[in-house]
């Protein structure tokens, strides 16, 4: 196995987990990645060769970004309330509670535009300059050979 994601994060090759490894995040992009431990190449499936691959599903959602807004609005009640019911208003507390308040501000924004985007059809738009990108990639098929070599499922027509 040559990804990451059968090894649980680490590199295939040395055994060194790989930094900030979060699963569930997504993206688009070259899925061969470099481990910084010793040099060798791996896999990273998180993100994905448009160029024959189809877009995150939630990516596509409007209600991807909706669900974010929701948790944002969450965090916010949840640090509002707990201030108010501890009654903790000055020093610490405060300082704690404003920044957890902008933070949560800011996922509610950012839930809010990524719903629009998708509304919009500006999101499609940004993953198709993208698939563009992965195109260019697969037409070097030195590329496309070592992606098929570490066990990358590449169509032939690019081989
Ligand atoms: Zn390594």
């Amino acid at each position: 196995m040559t990804d990451i994601q059968s090894t649980g994060g680490k590199c295939p090759s040395c055994g060194s987990p790989i930094s900030n490894y979060n699963k569930a995040s997504t993206d688009y992009g070259t899925p061969i990645r470099t481990c910084k431990r010793c040099g060798q190449p791996y896999l990273d499936r998180r993100y994905r060769e448009l160029a024959f691959e189809e877009p995150w599903a939630s990516d596509l959602k409007a209600s991807t970004g909706v669900k974010t807004a929701l948790m944002g609005l969450f965090i916010l009640a949840v640090s509002v309330g707990f201030n108010l019911l501890t009654l903790h208003f000055r020093g610490y507390y405060y300082k704690k509670m404003a920044f957890v308040s902008i933070l949560s501000l800011l996922v509610i924004g950012y839930g809010i535009f990524d719903a629009i985007r998708v509304k919009t059809g500006a999101k499609a738009k940004s993953i198709e300059k993208k698939r563009a990108d992965s195109e260019q990639r697969l037409s070097d098929r030195a590329y496309a050979q070592q992606l098929a070599d570490l066990g990358y499922n590449v169509p032939d027509k690019y081989l």
